[in-house]
């Protein structure tokens, strides 16, 4: 434990909270707007503050703190891609990923660090969950992120550790974190959440952010396949999954990207992929195949080239929209969760 123990992190106030907070101490509604602001921008400390009133700044840095995540392990490669492992104050730790993409860079943050959803070919999930995070320690890791790789970015998958639908209070505040205009003020369609299925969470992300993207993690043409994989399969159904993410596409409007890591000899068969089109077929959908990345104390293996472009082309052939995620940082840890279990 650092000395910010006794201390809240004031990333996780809206620019209305802070106005309270700038009441309290006796100062005008209006230095909230600054005060967010500048946090926006990476503030390390208050001192940087230089518009707010220096009594204020001491008034500040007496009751909070700002909870940037220190770097503790970091990786670069050739291609551009930074991964990092941070480290919040009470020395939790989660992975983040920068990337370079033509539409500009993207950053891949954690929700939770650890998880409990348990699937069977992910590292992120081996040691259960440690914790949920705040909305302002996600958006943490992009500020960090940030100042340490000196550029922009424009585009936010909540797609590291942690299942974002299981921390959906975490995750909602840091959509109104990022999204507010005093702010980081970052589009709503810049932003994707990807869940592994939690159904109600799927009816009510439709509701409170229809246009922030949705991406399902499928990973199987059916019930009994997706068991052996995913354990959330036993408490949300397949086919109910598939109800659910339907009427999610006629009530917003936007398609769903359904994540598909292609397992050797588990679900790479030209009969798995016949299975998928047909529940794909004709609505709002898109398949991305994910050459599994192999995790070390995990036997799967990931499918050859040959058997993902078969797949692929099933897929194109009954009409679905489909494309293979370009692997990025292959020359790094790059699996989900590795990071933190190679100390
Ligand atoms: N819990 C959320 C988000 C985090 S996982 C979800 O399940 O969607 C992000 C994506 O990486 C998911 O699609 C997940 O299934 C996938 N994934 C996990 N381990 C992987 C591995 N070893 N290789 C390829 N994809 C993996």
């Amino acid at each position: 434990m650092r000395t910010e123990e006794h201390k809240n992190n004031i990333l996780d106030y809206m620019p209305e909270e802070l106005e309270t907070v700038a009441a309290e101490l006796g100062e005008k509604k209006f230095r909230a707007a600054q005060i967010f602001g500048w946090l926006a921008k990476g503030a390390a400390g208050f001192d940087e503050m230089k518009n707010v009133p220096a009594a204020l700044r001491t008034g500040l840095a007496e009751t909070f703190y700002i909870g940037l995540p220190e770097a503790v392990r970091r990786q670069e490669s050739r291609d551009g891609t930074v991964k990092c492992l941070f480290e919040f104050a009470d020395g939790t730790q989660v992975e983040s990923v920068f990337m370079k993409y033509e539409y500009g860079n993207s950053i891949c943050i954690s929700s939770q660090s650890g998880c409990r959803m348990g699937c069977t070919f992910c590292a992120s999930t081996m040691d259960g969950l440690d914790r949920s995070l705040t909305g302002g320690e996600m958006l943490a890791q992009v500020l960090a992120m940030r100042n340490l790789t000196g550029e922009d970015i424009g585009h936010v998958v909540v797609m590291g550790m942690g299942e974002p639908f299981d921390n959906y209070d975490g995750l909602s505040r840091f959509i109104r974190l990022i999204h507010d205009k005093k702010g980081y003020n970052l589009g709503l369609r810049n932003i994707t959440v990807s869940t592994c299925g939690i159904i109600p969470k799927i009816r009510q992300f439709a509701i409170d952010f229809p246009q922030v993207n949705l991406a399902v993690s499928l990973h199987a043409s059916n019930q009994k396949l997706r068991e052996l994989t995913m354990p959330v399969a036993r408490r949300y159904d397949y086919y109910e999954l598939m109800k659910a993410c339907r009427e999610y596409t006629e009530l917003t409007g936007r398609r769903i990207t359904f994540e598909y890591a292609v397992i050797n000899g588990v679900n790479d068969s030209a009969a798995c992929a016949k299975e998928l089109a047909s529940e794909m077929k004709g609505w709002l959908s898109h398949v991305n195949l994910i050459p599994l990345n192999e995790v070390r104390g995990r036997e799967y293996k990931t499918a050859n080239g040959k058997s993902v472009a078969a797949f692929k082309r099933i897929l194109e052939n009954n009409g679905v929209a489909v494309t293979v995620r370009r692997t990025l940082g292959s020359d790094i840890d790059a699996a989900c969760g590795q990071l933190r279990r190679n100390r």
